[in-house]
């Protein structure tokens, strides 16, 4: 059979790093058995989905690296859940309530203060066809509950129903379902809750496999039995850990924090992103990989933790800062043209500055200090001033090369009798305006004897 697997987000805000966790998730466990990726959006909350956020959220998967074998909407699916509900309501399965939300919050009050579990006691089964009528009389529309397989003979007795699994990252897994309430699969609207379209699209789908968040290791309990009500064989689950801000609160599709698309905009890599988004809160070392295939080569689900991983966004720069230094020119080259570096020194200009860059992007201020002449950042003290000044008399004649900074400040050194820093540091700052940066051997031929002399202070 087919691995096949399904990244599954609401389309009510843009994803950001702990959803394309389990995205990536996804991926890797579906390229390392050579099986598909279903992009599922759960819309069937139709006022708090768009399509503009669905669309937003292939975006930053393209972006990432992920491309989808098929796209899937449940809000274009009602019809199959209809027929899994009339299924469940013919076996039984699903029965209407009538409460309102103080009248279940009542209930439960009561049964806490009776030491019982504050679970729904399924007072609704005994309702007889006149009561229903009443209600609906009165304007009522009933939400129907699934009832779950935790009992032997009569509903209300409820014993101890184990629901175990072998989970791929957390090892065996077990579910009271006696410790749950009978969940509610359809509101009063008709509209349906996650539980069973998510169940009706996993079956239909032929889905193999299910990796999502810890947060849903509850919802598997319930689902299992859903899966087997419905006359279908639960698939294998997997439940990595989420990831929480540095100060361990969780992320937020709402907030907009540490979105992908926020992440990209700030000129990160897709790589550093997925490998971070990856690798962090598991056995595994985080290290900048270079693409998806090696960080496949390198995933191991059964070896993420069991805690929630907290997420440090400086550690994107480091892994950034490592990926951009093994940049080609070839990688980057049209980015750079975007930019506006372009010419036969674009080449030379990118192998010089890269190893001194965090971002891509930072390529453009050392552009304009190449081109246009240093930084007015930092200024040269007077003594240092009068040396620079000096120095230049010893700028060597064309062509300018890789050895020529060298050969320069060698005849700088024995002039002068300035070694080290107090020799380099102002060639530096005259030339860049700034106290660190590139090799100058490498600075050197890209300014020209012309373009160095026109930075005597
Ligand atoms: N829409 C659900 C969520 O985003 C999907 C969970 C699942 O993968 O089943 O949490």
């Amino acid at each position: 059979m087919t691995v096949t697997v399904r990244f599954a987000p609401s389309p009510t805000g843009r994803i950001h790093i702990g959803n394309a966790r389990t995205a990536l998730f996804n991926w890797l466990f579906a390229s390392q058995n050579r099986g598909r990726f279903i992009q599922r959006f759960d819309d069937t909350d139709q006022a708090r989905s768009t399509q503009a956020f669905a669309d937003g959220i292939l975006y930053d998967l393209h972006w990432l690296g992920i491309f989808p074998d098929t796209v899937e909407y449940q809000s274009k699916r009602t019809d199959t859940y209809d027929a899994a509900v009339e299924r469940l309501k013919a076996s039984g399965l699903l029965y209407p309530c009538y409460e309102t939300v103080e009248e279940l919050e009542l209930k439960r009050k009561i049964r806490l203060s009776r030491k019982l579990p504050p679970v729904y006691g399924r007072e609704a089964l005994q309702l007889t066809d006149e009561q229903k009528a009443a209600f609906e009389a009165e304007g009522r529309r009933p939400h129907w509950r699934f009832l779950l397989p935790n009992f032997r003979g009569n509903p209300q007795e409820t014993e101890r129903t184990d629901v175990h699994w072998s989970d791929l990252v957390r090892g065996d897994e077990t579910v009271d379902l006696a410790s749950l309430s009978d969940p509610v699969l359809v509101r009063e609207d008709g509209t349906y809750l996650y539980t069973l379209p998510s169940v009706v699209d996993d079956i239909d789908m032929e889905i193999t496999h299910v990796i999502r968040g810890d947060d849903h290791v509850t919802n598997t309990g319930v689902q299992i039995a859903l899966f087997r009500a419905l006359g279908a064989e639960p698939p294998v689950f997997g439940h990595h850990n989420l990831l929480t801000t540095s100060t361990g609160e969780g992320l937020s599709k709402r907030t907009g924090a540490l979105s992908i698309a926020s992440l990209r905009e700030d000129g990160l890599e897709p790589m550093a992103v997925a490998s971070l988004a990856t690798l962090i809160g598991s056995a595994e070392q985080v290290t900048p990989e270079p693409n998806l295939a090696a960080l496949a080569d390198k995933f191991d689900p059964a070896a993420t933790s069991k805690s929630s991983a907290k997420f440090d966004p400086a550690d994107l720069d480091t892994l950034n800062k490592a990926i951009v230094h093994a940049m080609s020119f070839e990688d980057v080259a049209v980015r750079l043209l975007a930019m506006g570096i372009s010419g036969p020194e674009a080449e030379p200009f990118w192998n010089a500055v890269r190893g001194n860059l965090t971002r891509v992007t930072d390529a453009a201020r050392w552009w304009q200090i190449v081109r246009n002449g240093p930084e007015p950042t930092d200024e040269l003290s007077g003594a240092d001033r009068d040396f620079a000044r000096e120095a230049f008399e010893f700028l060597p004649d064309e062509p300018f090369d890789r050895r020529t900074w060298k050969h320069w400040t060698d005849q700088v050194k024995q002039a002068t009798g300035r070694k080290g820093k107090e020799l380099f540091l102002p060639l530096r700052v005259a030339l860049t305006g700034l106290s660190s940066g590139p090799e100058l051997a490498e600075l050197l031929p890209l300014l020209g004897r012309e373009g160095t002399l026109a930075r005597r202070p």
